[in-house]
């Protein structure tokens, strides 16, 4: 069994993670979570880009716990707003002090799109999945998903953008896909198939470091 943790707080990350693992076969790993080290302190996200913002969490979180670590740095990019929220997708609304606050995030940007007809509304989910191994050594991998924001929420899966986040090929938002139909299609989906072999190759020391 490959021991590996996942460095993030986000519990639905997490769930994700691990369910996209399972559908892809990958049964001989055994998943940790920051959870399982109470006095861990995480390192401050900020780097400029997801995968700068990935690794920061990814050889931190290696480091501490002493096993491989998969982190991901995810947002949204909205074509109107010139790429933002981006990085900050998880604090594009919250109050001071706020890790997340997924509701007002949404509040915030239908009303920036306000007006803007469907073809002026595109975006895409991003994600950046980082490897490291406690001495430090990094690797990045990449998903992405296009989509249309919605003039108005629709679904309660998901997390975060989704009830915004309309899929113009399904005809639903991604809130109102099933966990797995979500997995299948996502940025976070894309970018975890090609970090799980990733990840056996790391640990068998297969793989050379490259630049976020
Ligand atoms: P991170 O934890 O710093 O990577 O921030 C991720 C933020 O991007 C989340 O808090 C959400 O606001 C947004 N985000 C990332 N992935 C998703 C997703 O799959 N669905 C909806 N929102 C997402």
């Amino acid at each position: 069994m490959l021991d590996v943790v996942v460095a993030t707080a986000n519990r639905h990350k997490i769930k994700e993670i691990k369910e996209i693992a399972a559908a892809a076969g990958y049964t001989d790993i055994r998943w940790h979570d920051l959870s399982e080290f109470p006095a861990y302190r995480p390192p401050e996200e900020n780097g400029s880009t997801f995968a700068e913002n990935a690794g920061i969490k990814a050889k931190a979180a290696a480091a501490y716990c002493g096993c491989l670590a998969l982190a991901d740095d995810s947002g949204l990019a909205v074509d109107a707003l010139d790429g933002a929220p981006g990085v900050l997708s998880a604090r594009f609304a919250a109050a001071q002090g706020e890790d997340h606050n997924d509701r007002a995030n949404n509040d915030k940007l239908l009303s920036l799109l306000r007006g803007l007809p469907a073809e002026a509304r595109g975006a895409a989910f991003h994600c950046v999945a980082a490897v490291a191994r406690p001495d430090g050594f990094c690797r990045w991998v990449e998903g992405s998903c296009p989509g249309v924001i919605a003039e108005a929420a629709a679904g309660s899966s998901g997390f975060g953008y989704d009830p915004l986040f309309y899929l113009p090929q399904f005809g639903c938002t991604m809130a109102e896909l099933d966990e797995a139909g979500k997995n299948r299609i996502s940025h976070r989906g894309q970018a975890m198939r090609l970090a799980l072999p990733l990840l056996l190759a790391v640990a068998r020391g297969e793989e050379t470091a490259d630049a976020p």
